[in-house]
Formats: C-alpha cells, structure tokens, sequence
C-alpha cells in the first residue's frame, strides 16, 4: 500500500493561509526571547513550532525576528525553559486575519 505524504497538502494549506493575513509590524517586538537561556537549549523546538518561521537557528545561535508573527502564542507555550515572555503588540500593530 502507498503511503501518502500529508506534510507537502499540509504546507500548502498553511502558506495559502499565510498569504491571507496583513501584518503591521511595530519596529518593538511584543515577544522577549531571553537569550542566555536560550544558549543552553539543545531542542529549540520554538524553530519547528512556530508557524510563521520567527525561529530560526544561525551557525547555531537561536535569531527571533517578530516580522510575521501570527500573535498564536506557540512559543511561549512550548519553550519548557521559560524563555520567550509573550504579549499582545500594541494596539494598532500587528495581525489582521481575513476570512474568506
Ligand atoms: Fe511564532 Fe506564534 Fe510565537 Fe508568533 S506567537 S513567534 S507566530 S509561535
């Protein structure tokens, strides 16, 4: 029996979505990443749970850019350190989801 690979419709959807929503990006951030802690992270699973790809890792160093965020509080949730300190951006910033 073939297996199907969900992950590539899974993606698609996702972008689809992504093109959907209007940022307004407020030059300080509404997220605080602590770095320091950050560094004795091996998993840095913020990088796979986020899904707008705020997390990356550069020659091993964890870089957080708020551009993009879509406000859904992943990050916060899912760092078992308790290094992302998340909150609202202020009023008149950030995500406007449409639906269609
Ligand atoms: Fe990514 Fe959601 Fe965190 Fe924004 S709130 S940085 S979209 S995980």
């Amino acid at each position: 029996m073939k297996e199907i690979d969900y992950s590539k419709y899974v993606k698609q959807l996702i972008d689809g979505k992504l093109l959907q929503v209007k940022t307004r990006v407020n030059n300080k951030s509404h997220i605080k990443v602590d770095q320091e802690v950050c560094r004795g992270c091996v998993e840095k699973i913020c990088v796979f749970a986020c899904p707008a790809g705020c997390y990356q890792v550069v020659v091993g160093v964890l870089k957080f850019s708020h551009d993009g965020c879509l406000e859904c509080g992943t990050c916060q949730v899912v760092c078992a350190r308790g290094a992302v300190k998340w909150g609202y951006p202020q009023g008149g910033f950030g995500i406007n989801y449409r639906f269609s």
